[in-house]
């Protein structure tokens, strides 16, 4: 995750062989940069590295883009994921936004505006809400914010994103309220977000930590559940 010397740490996916190094040299003194040059080195390392935000190109030899992302979010990865794609085609930024990305850049894109999308994917990371740093008892759970893990009274240990750390977080704070969706969106996602998101990190907390972490309240939103292991 975010590197030593505080940069996030970013995935660029991008095998145009001269815009690739240009974006990743645009980028550097910002973020901890590594280059993919086709979908399938993307993926492993999207797998098996932790990364603050992740650039993907839509058209990638080997695995195309939406492919890749596709099978990120399968995988329950959810880090922002900014997609580029070609210049005025709508179906591909809606392909890319369905497949889970957050965000999207046509090409040719401006420098500055690759660099601000950026700015609010990653400033999402930031704890707005300063959230503790103490840990959080949640039912048979503890929720570590330091290091964005859960661990059961059994040992069960468990690691979050950083944005599933987040919400959890705030669901935790105040455990009689019920949040809608557009409050937890408002508060912790990117405002193109759609409200669906937090009904999927609600899914992907649920499958890894324990169906009851989180209740739904029907026709209203979501409260901090018991959370039984
Ligand atoms: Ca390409």
């Amino acid at each position: 995750m975010t590197s030593a010397d505080g940069r996030p740490a970013l995935l660029l996916v991008e095998d145009d062989a001269v815009l690739g190094p240009l974006i990743a040299e645009l980028l550097e003194p910002d973020y901890r940069i590594r280059l993919a040059a086709n979908g399938q080195d993307g993926l492993h390392l999207a797998l098996t590295q932790a990364w603050d935000v992740m650039v993907i190109d839509r058209g990638l030899p080997v695995m195309d883009g939406v492919t890749l992302i596709k099978a990120l979010r399968a995988k329950g990865i959810s880090t922002p994921i900014l997609i580029l794609t070609a210049l005025g085609d709508t179906a591909e930024k809606v392909t890319g936004l369905d497949a889970g990305a957050n965000d999207y850049v046509t090409k040719p894109f401006d420098a500055g505006e690759l660099a601000a999308r950026l700015r609010a994917l990653t400033r999402t990371f930031a704890p707005a809400s300063t959230p503790a740093s103490t840990p959080v008892s949640i039912g048979d759970w503890e929720l570590d914010p330091a290091s964005r893990s859960m661990r059961s009274v059994y040992g069960r240990l468990v690691s979050l994103t950083a944005k599933e750390g987040e919400l959890l977080g705030a669901l935790a704070a105040e455990p009689g309220r019920v949040f809608t969706r557009e409050e937890l969106l408002g508060r912790h996602f990117h405002p193109t977000d759609q409200p669906g998101v937090i009904d999927t990190y609600v899914h992907h907390l649920r499958r890894k930590i324990s169906r009851t972490v989180v209740r739904t309240v029907h026709g209203v939103g979501y409260q901090i559940g018991d959370a039984l292991e």
